[in-house]
């Protein structure tokens, strides 16, 4: 059979785009190497623990102004989740500020609180938050050569605590304030103040879940525990073909199009070496996202007995008194533990009605990583090494919510390493490219490669997080619905 798209890799991206294609009516297979579907939006056992593998927030889908909003619903999936508010965008504590601050997930309480919290900056707050509510749009142009540091002490000269209360959840996008490109930023805030930030009921693994079955009751395939080993392309098509985990039972299937979703540098290993150096120089001179590590604790009394008062909580800690230095985050895990501790962003499950199942109660910890703090030549000096950042990271959440330490039952800990293994990407990037400003010469990267017949619908071609895997995935059945 000729496939309309192979698509490889069950990640947000691909399902979405195998999604919107299936249900137009055309012929699907997607391939993913995982036992499941979803790639880094997955939940999962470990034990009694439940772990959600990435979902903290996302912008609200059912706002018609979201990026997601007409995407999903063509995927036939907005309503086959329930998307749970998550009450505050964030609490900040630590780092500049001398107490806690909570941003409300709403653009006119948002703006109230921070112009309450630090009134001198009024003029400063009102500017801000026009642009975050323009952004928001999905229709938003990003243009102009501002970093998000360049932005923030243009409206609110050196108030440290001010730009740490608006910017403290940087991690959603990148670790690097002074690199963050201005107009990403505003997008993603701006969509979470004015949209709402939601949550995704019973855990990520539902919305992937729904994708897949929204692929097949279209007609579609979707296949598991399969990898795809190579890529030929030629005038009319292409065939991919996919083995078994264990490298048995190849099989070779022909397609008009391949839509790549795992990883750029993953896919081109599957290509012959032309097109792999033209996909390679479709990405030049882009730099690879930030990775996160993500340690799962399972406690034996609901987050909140200890102190936590907010679903997340971005913890800052003490040496961070300016929000540039968040990125002297990401390399602490190189070294031993020591008086640093990375900021951290931590989310009680148990605070909104998350459907998480507890006990023992989900506390996720994130926190900026990078593939070279961890050595992967000996797996037990990794496992000992990680084991000591544990222990070093709950004794700094004892000393911030006393008692915490004596309730963790079960614990998970995935790190920058993990990412590269799970999720195949080579360099541990969870977002695809870092949104830096513009350079001459790069352009946005965006679904076509340039390699006819062959397309991204992932991060890599749009932006990182949710929303740029599922529009990215959107874009992507566009242009080839449109190819006729
Ligand atoms: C710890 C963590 C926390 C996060 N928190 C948030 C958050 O709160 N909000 C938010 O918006 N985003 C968050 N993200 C980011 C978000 O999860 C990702 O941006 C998004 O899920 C990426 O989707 P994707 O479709 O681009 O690809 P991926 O999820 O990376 O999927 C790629 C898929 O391709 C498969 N694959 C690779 N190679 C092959 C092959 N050869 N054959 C077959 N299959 C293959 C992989 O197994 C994988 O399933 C977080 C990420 C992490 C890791």
């Amino acid at each position: 059979m000729m496939y309309d798209a192979v698509i490889i890799g069950a990640g947000l991206g691909g399902l979405t785009a195998a999604a919107i294609l299936a249900r137009s009516g055309r012929k699907v297979l997607v391939i993913e190497r995982s036992n499941s579907v979803g790639g880094a939006a997955s939940s999962y056992k470990v034990g009694d623990l439940f772990v959600e593998g990435s979902l903290h927030e996302t912008s609200n889908p059912h706002h018609p102004n979201d990026a997601k909003h007409d995407i999903l619903k063509r995927a036939g999936v907005l309503d086959a989740v329930t998307w749970v508010p998550t009450g505050t965008l964030y609490e900040v504590r630590g780092g500049p500020l001398t107490t806690p601050f909570a941003l409300p997930d709403n653009l006119a309480a948002g703006r109230v609180a921070l112009r309450d919290r630090f009134p001198e900056a009024r003029d400063g707050i009102a500017t801000l938050f026009t642009e975050l509510e323009k952004m928001a749009s999905s229709s938003a142009e990003t243009s102009g050569d501002m970093t998000l540091a360049q932005r923030l002490s243009q409206a609110f000269g050196g108030d440290e605590a001010a730009k740490c209360a608006i910017a403290a959840n940087l991690w959603y996008t990148h670790d690097d304030a002074s690199t963050l490109w201005w107009p990403v930023f505003a997008r993603t805030q701006g969509a979470l103040l004015t949209h709402g930030a939601r949550f995704i009921q019973g855990g990520s693994q539902r919305l992937s879940s729904a994708l897949a079955r929204a692929v097949r009751a279209g007609g579609g395939q979707v296949l598991v525990r399969r990898t795809a080993t190579r890529i030929a392309l030629s005038d009319g098509g292409a065939t991919v073909t996919h083995s078994a985990k264990d490298g048995s039972d190849p099989q070779t299937v022909e397609a008009r199009n391949v839509i790549g979703n795992a990883s750029l540098d993953a896919l081109a290993e599957l290509l012959p070496a032309a097109p792999a150096a033209a996909l390679r120089e479709h990405a030049n001179g882009r730099t690879p996202s930030i990775s996160l590590f993500a340690m799962t604790l399972g406690l034996s009394k609901p987050p909140r007995e200890f102190g936590v008062s907010s679903y997340s909580t971005q913890l800052l800690p003490p040496w961070m008194t300016r929000l540039d230095q968040y990125i002297e985050g990401t390399s602490l895990m190189a070294h031993e533990p020591g008086e640093r501790m990375p900021p951290l962003s931590v989310v009680d499950y148990s605070a909104i009605d998350s459907a998480v199942p507890a006990p023992p109660y989900v506390l996720s910890v994130i926190g900026p990583d990078q593939l070279s703090n961890w050595g992967a030549d000996d797996m037990d000096a990794y496992r000992d090494k990680r084991g000591r950042w544990q222990d070093a990271i709950v004794a700094y959440l004892d000393g911030i919510y006393p008692g915490l330490a004596g309730a963790v039952v079960a614990s998970s800990f995935n790190t920058a390493l993990s990412v590269r293994q799970y999720l195949n990407a080579p360099n541990g990037a969870v977002y695809g490219y870092a949104p830096l400003p513009p350079s001459p010469g790069i352009a946005p990267p965006t679904p076509p490669t340039g390699i006819p017949g062959f397309y991204l619908a992932s991060n890599y071609g749009g932006t990182g997080g949710y929303t740029g895997a599922i529009t990215a995935g959107g874009a992507c059945a566009d242009i080839i619905l449109g190819e006729g």
